[in-house]
């Protein structure tokens, strides 16, 4: 003891555990002044452009051009050429190798990809470096195995590519949703015209010098920009064979009021309002955290976000305490900070549209509890929010936010819990939280909703199906099940 004390130096211990940001460089990704749209393996320069921003400080990125209906008409013909010259017949095993080469390329990439979604689309560097990039890749990585067992997967019923696909995706996962879309698309042998979000088209750009790297023949997947008048005339275009839709439950049904009588194929991934369900034997603290990652994934910019929590009664108020304490852990601001949990919302319209929902939910009566929180004074933000006695009326409990906003209701009963998480006209997902085998099968039975977690929440795989009811949409991506819309039998 003696020998210890003559050797102990004193060491300073801070008294200040002030916050340090870690923040991630931006130096590795290099953005051009302007955009044009990539049609038949080269850039063609539009005539019109907007700006694209970051929506942490709103700062300009570049310009992006707005495609008419002439552009996208030029991009089905380079489709339709390159689906004609050769892509449809080339081999499965051939295609497949394109598959991986993107695959590889997106994974030596992964950190340029990562920076510039976040920059982009303002969410947390830590999820598109963990979750958005990576399974972008794996996306690639799988379907390049289904690109020559295609007969396997559907035995004696002969599947052929469709041929082109015309491909709308949202600013919540953009470059995820582009792999969803384009990956099943290409093993099948069909070729693509796809158009990003508006307000998040870089990586969807970036992505153009991958397919150039892999060296995909030209038109085999053709990029346009612009906002819905984009969209419209990717839809009203009479070459297009198939519409692979993920926004909106009212642009959904536009398109598919356009889409009825004309013979095009159509696939509509939209809007949810997911029941979190958590049991009375539940692991309390891992339901806190799934609960977390549930709604403030992302800003709770998902569609199968668990924005609707519903806690059996006997648990509720020390499951909201210590949901509540969570919450004053979490940290918000800039997205490209390792230590963020919760970035910047997207655009300044998504931020109106959270302000007036909430508001709504202050005014009909429902708690709100924010905890303190110092926000960025440039960009757009919303602290992380849970409301509490809410009842399934409200404009809160029924209309996707799309926001870090969590309603949370109580059931007594499983059945009573069933009911209630399907009153809604989405069926997206669900999670069931509890430690019994045989309630979770049940619960899974019974819920109204593509997908059910158990014990879990927000988790994705390639190799799964995923997609809704009612007014969530049809059509599965992912899995198996995910080539099918892009395949046609003759049988
Ligand atoms: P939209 O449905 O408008 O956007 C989805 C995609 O469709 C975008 O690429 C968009 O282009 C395009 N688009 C817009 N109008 C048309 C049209 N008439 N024909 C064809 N394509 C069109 O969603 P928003 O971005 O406006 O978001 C509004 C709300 O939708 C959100 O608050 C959220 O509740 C929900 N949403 C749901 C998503 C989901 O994954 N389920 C994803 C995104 C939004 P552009 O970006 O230029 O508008």
């Amino acid at each position: 003891m003696a020998e210890l004390d003559k050797t102990r130096t004193e060491v300073d211990v801070p008294g200040d555990w002030t916050y340090a940001s870690a923040p991630e460089s931006r130096d590795i990704v290099r953005i051009a002044d302007s955009y044009g749209y990539y049609v038949g393996g080269e850039w063609l320069e539009p005539a019109e452009t907007y700006e694209t921003i970051a929506p942490r400080d709103e700062e300009p990125l570049a310009a992006i051009g707005q495609a008419t209906a002439e552009d996208v008409g030029r991009a089905v013909v380079a489709a339709r050429e390159a689906f004609a010259d050769g892509w449809s017949a080339l081999p499965g095993s051939e295609r497949a190798k394109y598959l991986f080469r993107i695959a590889r390329i997106l994974q030596e990439r992964s950190r340029e990809f990562a920076v510039l979604e976040s920059l982009n689309g303002g969410k947390p560097i830590k999820e598109s470096r963990d979750v958005d990039i990576p399974l972008a890749a794996a996306h690639f990585f799988y379907y390049a195995g289904w690109a020559d067992k295609l007969e396997y997967a559907f035995p004696n019923r002969r599947p052929r590519p469709v041929g082109v696909a015309g491909q709308i995706i949202p600013w919540n996962f953009p470059l995820l949703m582009l792999a969803w879309k384009i990956a099943p698309a290409l093993a099948c042998g069909n070729t693509v015209v796809l158009k990003p979000a508006e307000t998040t088209p870089l990586t969807a750009l970036l992505f153009c010098d991958v397919l150039r790297q892999a060296e995909l023949p030209a038109g085999v997947v053709n990029i346009v920009t612009g906002d819905g008048r984009t969209g419209a005339a990717i839809v009203e275009h009479e070459d297009i064979d198939k519409i692979a839709f993920t926004g909106s439950t009212e642009v959904g049904k536009a398109i598919q009021r356009h889409v009825a009588g004309t013979g095009k194929r159509l696939t509509l991934e939209l809007g949810g309002k997911a029941a979190n369900i958590v049991f009375d034997d539940a692991a309390l603290d891992q339901a806190v955290e799934g609960i977390v990652n549930g709604i403030y994934f992302n800003q709770g910019h998902v569609c199968c976000a668990g924005s609707r929590l519903f806690v059996q009664e006997s648990i509720y108020e020390p499951l909201v305490a210590k949901l509540e304490r969570r919450l004053t852990t979490l940290r918000v601001g800039d997205p490209l900070d390792k230590n963020t949990d919760v970035g910047a919302i997207n655009s300044a319209a998504q931020l109106e549209k959270i302000q007036e929902l909430v508001a709504s939910g202050v005014e009909e009566g429902a708690e709100i509890y924010q905890p303190p929180c110092v926000l960025p004074e440039k960009g757009y933000w919303f602290v992380p929010t849970v409301f509490t006695n809410v009842a399934q009326s409200y404009r809160i409990a029924q209309e996707e936010i799309f926001g870090p906003v969590l309603s949370v209701l109580t059931f007594r009963t499983p059945e009573e819990a069933v009911e209630k998480a399907n009153n809604t006209p989405y069926g997206l997902s669900a999670g069931v939280w509890t430690e019994k085998g045989s309630r979770i099968l049940w619960m899974a039975q019974r819920l109204r909703a593509g997908v059910v977690w158990a014990n879990t929440f927000n988790r994705f795989d390639p190799g799964s199906p995923f997609g809704g009811y009612k007014e969530s949409g049809f059509g599965r991506e992912g899995g198996r099940h995910g080539l099918e819309p892009y395949l046609r039998f003759d049988e």
